[in-house]
């Protein structure tokens, strides 16, 4: 199956990475979103350093480029902390997380992306070193092996994760504050977006800016990153301006509709009401006929058609709702199932 290039998932590229690590807001009060949370967090950071410890761990939890990352930068900075920074599936050994630990200063931070990937043997060591701030790990082995405990300098742990669920409940319940992010709303989307153009100095008419954020899948990363779309297309088809002729000229050539679904968006709705005659569905079948992998829908795909309505995740599978079928275009007829009139909406 053809495939466009999809500037809508939300993971992150080497250049699209450099781009955001240049807008990302480094102090709390900078940050766009949730009041409730910006206060939690500034109440944590403030008691904390009242106090001279480390902030309590946070596990931040959501879809891709949502600002878990951010959000882990700009605690260390207002904690006044040095950041590192490492994921799950980049920690294959226990010896890998050990090696970090023990050269933590205190109060440093430690952020794992992707923490769901932490092997079990390796999450093993994760759980004395958050609890008790020690590892203990065994030499040689027979009856020449010996327990070596390690003090370590009190940290504070930043886990972040896609995929909340598939943590091991030891692992979740260590974390003091947990938060998840959800999809942004398009006058946050728009804030984000006026901040960018500001910083890249564009010159853009404020429809324009409001046209992108409707289109941004409620995600500040692909805001950043149809920004940049943009700015190319008025920059080489226009006077470097950016109208609403100019985003709506540029977003349809990338292949994103009105809604901000991209052409990965429309083949999994069209396979479910084509192939499957729109679901219920298992999704590793819509995956295998996608020729994706099944965790990058889960990931990126799924999260936004579901929040937008347009899927319904059922016991029996994904299913294709009436609203997918009128915004693809396609007729939707109602079917039976054992004698029984079958639902889309079910
Ligand atoms: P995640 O780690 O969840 O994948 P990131 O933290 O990398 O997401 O966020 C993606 C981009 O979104 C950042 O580079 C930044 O430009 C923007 N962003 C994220 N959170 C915020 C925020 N609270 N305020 C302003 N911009 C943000």
């Amino acid at each position: 199956m053809a495939r466009q290039k999809i500037i809508t998932s939300e993971s992150a590229g080497a250049d699209d990475e450099q781009f955001n690590i240049a807008l990302r807001p480094r102090r709390l009060d900078e940050c766009i979103g949730s009041p409730e949370l910006m206060e939690k967090i500034r109440i944590a950071v403030t008691a904390a350093r009242e106090r001279s410890e480390p902030m309590e761990h946070v596990l931040l939890h959501g879809p891709p480029g949502l600002g878990k990352t951010t959000l882990a930068y700009v605690i260390a900075h207002e904690m006044a902390a040095t950041i590192k920074v490492t994921s799950g599936p980049a920690l294959t050994r226990p010896g890998d997380l050990i090696g970090i630990l023990t050269n933590l200063e205190a109060s440093d931070v430690l952020f794992i992306d992707e923490i769901h990937r932490l092997s079990p043997a390796v999450e093993e060591y994760i759980y004395p070193a958050m609890e008790e701030f020690k590892v203990d790990f065994v030499v040689d082995s027979g009856m020449h092996s010996r327990t070596i405990n390690l003090p370590l300098k009190p940290f504070t742990l930043i886990g972040a994760t896609t995929r909340a669920g598939l943590l091991s409940p030891p692992l979740r319940t260590r974390f003091g504050i947990a938060h998840h992010l959800e999809f942004w709303s398009d006058a946050d989307l728009l804030k984000r977006i006026e901040m960018s153009a500001a910083m890249l100095q564009l010159s853009c008419d404020a429809d324009a800016l409001t046209a992108m954020s409707r289109r941004a899948r409620g995600t500040p990363r692909i805001a950043n990153r149809l920004l940049r779309r943009c700015r190319d297309y008025a920059q080489v088809k226009g006077d470097g301006r950016l109208t609403v002729d100019t985003v709506d000229a540029a977003l349809k050539l990338e292949g994103i509709d009105v809604l901000g679904l991209d052409e990965l968006d429309r083949q999994f709705l069209r396979i479910i009401i084509e192939t499957y005659s729109g679901g219920p569905v298992g999704i590793e079948a819509v995956a295998a006929t996608l020729g994706e992998e099944t965790d990058t829908l889960v990931d990126v795909v799924e999260p936004f058609l579901l929040q937008t309505g347009m899927l319904a995740r059922t016991r029996r599978g994904r299913l294709a709702t009436i609203k997918a079928y009128e915004h693809l275009g396609v007729k939707y007829a109602p079917r039976e199932e054992n004698g029984k009139l079958f639902e889309a909406d079910a």
